[in-house]
């Protein structure tokens, strides 16, 4: 997996994962890497900027390449609310609390929360099962 900070004609930023470097060209020579904020096409790799002083830098974010980006968010933000309307927010906790539920030492339930770059591999290889919730764009105005 590797990550992109990416930015559209509209001037969003945002950051995005891809297989490799090639998935990425692949996506973006057909057209299918979409703006996550306004769905715009027009998208391409952002220099990296210094991520020292953003709050949120590390918070994960992901898109996808969806063509009907308006109806993806629709269920983007229906399977949102269904995860925090049932699940336990534990906030930074995230990673401790989803490793804890795998090695079941605690009983299992649905959690959600925030984790860091370094955490979201980890967990990623030890095996441990998570999906992006993601930010949606409104709730950023
Ligand atoms: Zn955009």
């Amino acid at each position: 997996m590797i990550q992109y900070s990416l930015h559209c004609s509209q001037g969003h930023t945002y950051d995005a994962w891809f297989k490799n470097a090639a998935a990425f060209d692949e996506q973006q020579t057909r057209g299918i890497v979409t703006c996550a904020i306004c769905g715009d096409v027009a998208v391409s790799k952002a220099p990296m900027a210094p991520s020292v002083t953003r709050s949120g830098a590390d918070k994960i974010s992901l898109t996808s390449a969806h063509p009907d980006a308006a109806k993806f968010r629709a269920m983007l933000r229906e399977y949102r609310q269904k995860v925090t309307g049932e699940a336990e927010n534990v906030g930074d906790r995230f990673a401790e609390e989803a490793r804890r539920i795998h090695f079941e030492e605690v009983e299992a339930r649905g959690i959600y929360g925030n984790a860091t770059r370094d955490e979201v591999v980890a967990l990623a290889e030890e095996g441990v099962e998570f999906m992006p919730l993601p930010d949606l764009p409104e709730e950023h105005n």
